[in-house]
C-alpha cells in the first residue's frame, strides 16, 4: 500500500468523519464537497455497494449505468430543466453552444431511456437500478462525505402498469432497505419518516439515521417505532394520524438525524410529463406507474464512520471493513517474518481478507494505526509468543488481548 496515516485532518475540515477518514487514509480532500476515495476507502465503498446490489436483485432489479451528461430536453419536458425549479443544477456547453447538465439525478433520463421499452402491458414492470456519480452544486459542503458536491448514489427505478402494482412493489423496496441498513449495522437507528403527502397519488418516505452531525431533525416515537419529519411535524395529516395511534407530540423526542436513503412514488406524473404510454390489455394508451429508490452511498458511509468511532479512531463492522484482519510483526527475526508469512498466507488462502503492515516500524506505530483505520481483528505475531507456539489477538471494539492458537484463531474468524 502507498497509504499513509496522518497525526492531523487538514485545517478546513470540520466533519468528523471526514476527518477520520482523511487521517485514515481512506479518502483524499480535492476540495470542499469533492473527495477521492483512496483503495482502503474503495473497499468500503465497495462492500456497501455489494450488500445494496444483493438486495435490489432480490427485488428482481436489473443493474444498468446510465449518463453523467444530460441533454436538455428532457429536463425541460418536467420543468426540472429550470435554475428555479432545480437549483443544484452544474450546467455546461458544448463548443456549437449546445447547453448539457450534469446529472444530479435520473427520473427524466430513465423515463427517456426506456421509452422505446415500454409499448404494452407485457413490458412492465421494469426495475432498474444503478451506481452513480451525481453531481450537485450544494450551497453548503461542510459535512464531509456526507455532504459531497460529488457523490456516489444507488438509484432505482421501477415502472408499473397500476397503482396496485406501484404500491405492492414500494412496499416491498422499503423492507429491502430495512435489510440493507440491517446489514450494515444502523438498522436500529434507523427510520421511515413520512417525508411529503402532496396529492393522494404521490408521496415519499426518507430513512432517518441518528447521528449526531446529520443536517435533519425527526420526532421520534422508540416505543411504538413512530417517526416524524421535523417539516411534516404541523401537517394537519400527520396530526390526525398522531391522533388515531394516541400519540401526543409532547411524547415524542426530537433527535439529530442524516436522511440515508428515501423512496418516491411519482405515480403516473412523469409518464404524462414525458408522454410516454403503453397499450393496456384492451389496447388503450395509459400512462405508467413510477417508483424511485435512492440510497447515498457515500452518506452512508460517512454516517458509519461517525456513529462508530472511539476516541482512537474509525471502527467497521466485518461485513464492510477494508479487511477483517490487520496482522503485525514485532521485529524482524527471520522466526518472526517466516511465521507472519505464513499466517498471511493461510488467511487469503481461507478468504480471510488481511492487511499485513510489515513496516519497519515501531510495535505502537502499527497498533495506532490499526486503531484509526478501525479493522476489527488485530493479530500480531511477537518472538517471545511465538516461543510458545501463540498469537495475540484483539478485537477492534475490546480493551482485552488473549493470546490463542493459529487453529483458535481461525476458528474465531469463522
Ligand atoms: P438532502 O435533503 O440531504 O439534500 P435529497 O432530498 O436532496 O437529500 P435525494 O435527491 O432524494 O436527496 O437523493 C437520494 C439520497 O442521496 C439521499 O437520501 C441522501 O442519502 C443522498 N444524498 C443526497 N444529496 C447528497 C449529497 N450532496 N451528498 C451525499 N449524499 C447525498
Ligand atoms: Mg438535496
Amino acid at each position: 500500500m502507498f497509504t499513509k496515516t496522518l497525526r492531523q485532518a487538514p485545517a478546513d475540515e470540520v466533519a468528523k468523519n471526514a476527518q477520520l477518514l482523511i487521517r485514515a487514509g481512506f479518502i483524499h480532500k480535492e476540495m470542499a464537497g469533492v473527495y477521492a476515495y483512496l483503495p482502503l476507502g474503495l473497499r468500503v465503498l465497495e462492500k456497501i455497494k455489494q450488500i445494496i446490489r444483493e438486495e435490489m436483485n432480490a427485488l428482481g432489479g436489473e443493474e444498468l449505468i446510465m449518463t453523467n451528461l444530460q441533454p436538455k430536453a428532457a429536463w425541460e419536458k418536467t420543468t426540472r430543466w429550470d435554475d428555479e425549479v432545480v437549483d443544484i443544477w452544474f450546467k455546461t456547453k458544448l463548443k456549437d453552444e449546445t447547453e448539457l447538465g450534469l446529472a444530479w439525478s435520473h427520473e427524466e433520463a430513465i423515463v427517456q431511456m426506456l421509452r422505446p421499452y415500454v409499448q404494452s402491458y407485457k413490458d412492465l414492470p421494469i426495475r432498474v437500478y444503478q451506481f452513480q456519480t451525481k453531481l450537485r452544486n450544494e450551497l453548503r459542503a461542510k459535512s464531509g462525505i456526507m455532504r459531497g458536491r460529488e457523490f456516489v448514489m444507488k438509484d432505482m427505478y421501477s415502472l408499473h402498469v397500476s397503482k396496485h402494482d406501484l404500491d405492492a412493489f414500494y412496499n416491498q423496496a422499503v423492507e429491502a432497505y430495512q435489510r440493507i441498513y440491517d446489514r450494515l449495522g444502523i438498522g436500529e437507528d434507523t427510520f421511515v419518516t413520512f417525508a411529503s403527502g402532496g396529492a393522494f397519488t404521490k408521496f415519499s418516505h426518507e430513512f432517518q439515521t441518528i447521528c449526531p452531525t446529520g443536517e435533519d431533525e425527526i420526532y421520534l416515537h422508540r416505543g411504538k417505532n413512530i417517526a416524524v419529519n421535523s417539516e411534516m411535524i404541523d401537517d394537519q395529516g400527520i396530526i390526525d394520524e398522531l391522533h388515531r395511534l394516541q400519540i401526543e407530540k409532547s411524547e415524542l423526542e426530537k433527535v439529530r438525524t442524516a436522511e440515508v436513503g428515501n423512496v418516491f412514488n411519482f405515480g403516473v406524473d412523469k409518464a404524462e410529463q414525458m408522454d410516454v404510454e403503453f397499450a393496456d390489455a384492451s389496447g388503450q394508451q395509459k400512462p405508467f406507474y413510477l417508483g424511485s429508490y435512492g440510497i447515498g452511498v457515500t452518506r452512508v458511509m460517512g454516517v458509519i464512520a461517525e456513529k462508530f468511532a472511539d476516541e482512537r479512531g474509525l471502527v467497521w463492522s466485518d461485513a464492510i471493513a477494508p479487511a477483517r484482519v490487520y496482522l503485525i510483526n514485532i521485529g524482524n527475526d527471520d522466526d518472526v517474518v517466516k511465521n507472519t508469512t505464513k499466517l498471511y498466507e493461510e488467511l487469503k488462502k481461507a478468504g480471510i481478507e488481511v492487511i499485513w503492515d510489515d513496516r519497519d516500524a515501531r510495535p505502537g506505530e502499527k497498533f495506532a494505526d490499526a486503531e484509526l483505520m478501525g479493522i476489527p481483528h488485530r493479530v500480531v505475531v511477537s518472538p517471545k509468543l511465538l516461543a510458545q507456539n501463540l498469537l495475540e489477538y484483539q478485537p477492534r471494539t475490546l480493551d482485552i488481548a488473549e493470546n490463542l492458537t493459529t487453529e483458535t484463531l481461525f476458528d474465531k474468524l469463522k
